[in-house]
C-alpha cells in the first residue's frame, strides 16, 4: 500500500470517484450517501486501487448487497478520473484576458480561475491543479500517467500525453501533463482542442507566439512494419513533424523515403 497524502487522495481516488466507477460497473446504484462513505475504504496499492465496501443498505446496493471487496486497475481509475474531469469541464465559460491568459468560471460560481498557456504546456490556478502538480509525481507517478493517458472519449488519443522533438538531444520527449476541468474547458473553447497534444499544435496559431519545440508524431508499429516491407529494415524510426520544412532542424535522412 502506498502512502498517499489525504490532499492528493481527495483530488484523485476519492470515494466519489470510486463510486462513479462502481456505478458504471453496475456494482452499486444511486447517489453516494454519507453512510456509504463511512463504510468504504479506498487504498492505493501497487496493483491498483483497493476498495472495500462493507454490507450496505439494500436500497442503495443492487449487485453488492453483501458488500464488496475489489481492486480497480490504475488505468481504470485514471480513465474514471479523466471522464469526471471532462464532465466537470462542460459548460464552463472561458474569457480571454490576454493572448496567453484566460479566466475560467469555477463550478461553484464566485472566483474565476486563471489558466496560463505556454508553448510546452498549460497551467491553472485552482487547488486541484496545484495539488496534483506538487504531489502526484512523487506520491503516485503511475496514477499520473494513467490520468494523462486516458483516451479522449470516442478516440484513441490520450487526453494529456504530448510528444515533442527535442532538437538538442534529437529525441522524442514524452510528457504526461497534469490537467483540471478548467484547463479542459480552456483548450476546448479557445484552442478547439480535446487533448493537450492538439492544444500544443494550436498554441502558436492561437496565441501568435512561437512554439519552442517542434511537434512530431510517431508512426505506429504497424506503419513501421509496412514501411520496412517496402523500403527494408533501415527504416528504423519514425518521425513526421507536421511542418518539417518550416523547422530549423536537420531533416532525418529517412524523411525522404515516402511511405
Ligand atoms: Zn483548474
Amino acid at each position: 500500500m502506498f502512502d498517499l497524502s489525504s490532499q492528493l487522495a481527495s483530488q484523485t481516488i476519492s470515494k466519489k470517484i470510486v463510486w462513479a466507477y462502481l456505478t458504471a460497473q453496475r456494482k452499486v446504484s444511486g447517489e453516494i450517501t454519507h453512510s456509504d462513505i463511512q463504510r468504504m475504504t479506498v487504498e492505493l496499492w501497487a496493483t491498483g486501487v483497493r476498495v472495500v465496501l462493507k454490507k450496505a443498505a439494500p436500497t442503495i446496493i443492487e449487485m453488492a448487497k453483501k458488500g464488496l471487496s475489489t481492486i480497480i486497475s490504475i488505468w481504470e481509475i485514471g480513465r474514471t478520473i479523466a471522464r469526471e474531469t471532462i464532465d466537470k469541464s462542460i459548460g464552463l465559460a472561458v474569457t480571454r484576458k490576454s493572448d496567453r491568459i484566460y479566466l475560467v468560471d469555477s463550478r461553484q460560481g464566485g472566483e474565476k480561475h486563471t489558466v496560463a498557456a505556454y508553448p510546452d504546456g498549460i497551467s491553472c490556478s485552482c487547488m486541484k491543479f496545484k495539488c496534483l502538480s506538487n504531489r502526484i509525481s512523487n506520491e503516485a507517478p503511475k496514477l499520473r500517467s494513467a490520468i494523462a493517458r486516458a483516451e479522449v472519449p470516442g478516440t484513441q488519443d490520450a487526453i494529456a500525453l504530448s510528444e515533442q522533438y527535442d532538437t538538442s538531444t534529437r529525441r522524442i520527449v514524452e510528457t504526461d501533463h497534469i490537467y483540471c476541468h478548467h484547463i479542459l474547458a480552456c483548450i476546448r473553447e479557445i484552442f478547439g482542442s480535446s487533448s493537450i497534444q492538439d492544444y500544443l499544435f494550436s498554441y502558436s496559431k492561437v496565441t501568435k507566439k512561437k512554439s519552442t519545440a517542434p511537434l512530431i508524431r510517431e508512426y505506429s508499429d504497424a506503419e513501421i512494419a509496412e514501411a520496412q516491407d517496402l523500403f527494408g529494415s533501415q527504416v528504423a524510426k519514425k518521425i513526421t513533424p507536421p511542418v518539417w520544412g518550416s523547422l530549423n532542424i536537420p531533416t532525418p535522412k529517412y524523411e525522404e523515403e515516402e511511405f
